[in-house]
């Protein structure tokens, strides 16, 4: 089950990457397209891949600020969602310095 989450997990950023990526390069292509004017449909496709990118900028920042907040309401959070193990401090590790 757990596997599972982590494979979908997984999937899900790698799709999310790759339209960032494609969208990037493909507005980057296309910025000096010969434009027909006004409804000019490259130009349209343009704005929405700007927003697209926004949109996810948006989303990732929110998700960082979220999990700001609530790694410093509950020390270690982030690192249990994560997996990331928790480097201890000498104090938690209980390890007296003597002199
Ligand atoms: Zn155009």
């Amino acid at each position: 089950m757990f596997r599972q989450k982590r494979v979908g997990a997984v999937l899900v950023c790698a799709v999310l990457l790759l339209a960032v990526f494609f969208s990037s390069v493909w507005m980057a292509h296309e910025t000096e397209h010969h434009c027909t004017g006004e409804d000019c449909p490259v130009c349209q496709a343009i704005a929405m891949s700007g927003s697209f990118l926004r949109l996810v900028a948006a989303a990732i920042l929110s998700f960082v600020f979220l999990l700001g907040l609530l790694n410093a309401k509950r020390p270690g959070f982030a690192s249990r969602i994560f997996d990331i193990p928790v480097l201890g401090t000498l104090v938690s590790w209980k390890i007296r310095l003597n002199d």
